[in-house]
């Protein structure tokens, strides 16, 4: 069972300099592993900053959403006594909000808590809108390869996990197809290809980024082709040569 703090009590009270101290450590994970996410680190004594100190503080454990008001009210008078501190989650931080289930436990946060999960990690609802912006480019592996293409076969779109397109009596799952069969398998040259797509295609064609084919990357192919294309073929290519 993940702790939840007590809603009221002295854990309230965070000197300045503590915060700061806070603050300034999560500048630095963010610097390290939030900012190339396109994660936004609030200013300094900001409401939003404030949430994340405490939230910081008890990294892994439910916060009841009036207990960080209560602590911001300590810090600002200013600022109400209603903080919307599910809006970090949004904005790429991994806080988990009601009804979300805590990672690696069977735990959902219950209603009026949020917990931020981690540093070292945006949200993962985050990360693939990201990586949707950025497209190819911005993956830095399979996973997140597989996550541009919404998890799904570049080639007949079948959903990972799910029946299968082409054979509705199978669950799909993605492997790493070559775009270019003669080149190797950089991410550059990978899409993410179903069983039934890589098995039915061989090495027999070159595919594009949306997983379309492009060229032949064999003869197999033009040997299964009829007559009149081969002959075609033929002239076309004595045309090239000659
Ligand atoms: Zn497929």
């Amino acid at each position: 069972m993940i702790e939840k703090m007590p809603i009221g009590g002295g854990h309230i009270h965070m000197s300045p300099e503590e915060i700061d101290e806070w603050y300034d450590r999560i500048k630095s994970e963010h610097e390290m592993f939030l900012s190339k996410y396109g994660v936004k680190l609030p200013a300094r004594n900001s409401a939003e900053a404030l949430w994340l100190v405490f939230l910081r503080k008890h990294l892994g454990k439910a916060v009841h959403k009036d207990t960080i008001s209560s602590f911001v009210h300590t810090v600002r008078v200013d600022f109400g006594k209603d903080q919307q501190v599910r809006h970090l989650a949004e904005k790429g931080w991994y806080v988990l909000n009601k009804g979300e289930k805590i990672p690696n436990s069977e735990d959902l946060v219950v209603s009026g808590y949020h917990v931020l999960f981690s540093m070292e990690s945006p949200k993962p609802t985050f990360i693939f809108k990201s990586l949707k912006r950025a497209g190819r480019i911005g993956a830095r592996n399979f996973e997140e390869l597989k996550a541009v293409y919404d998890f799904r076969c570049a080639t007949c779109g079948s959903k990972e996990n799910c029946p299968n397109f082409l054979e509705p009596d199978k669950k799909t799952t993605l492997q790493r197809g070559h775009m270019n069969p003669h080149k190797s398998l950089t991410s550059e040259n990978t899409i993410p290809q179903c069983q039934v797509c890589n098995g039915i295609y061989l090495d027999d064609y070159v595919f594009d980024e949306k997983g379309r084919v492009k060229a032949v990357a064999s003869v197999r192919p033009v040997l299964r082709s009829e007559r009149e294309v081969q002959e075609e073929i033929k002239k076309k290519l004595q045309e090239l040569s000659g």
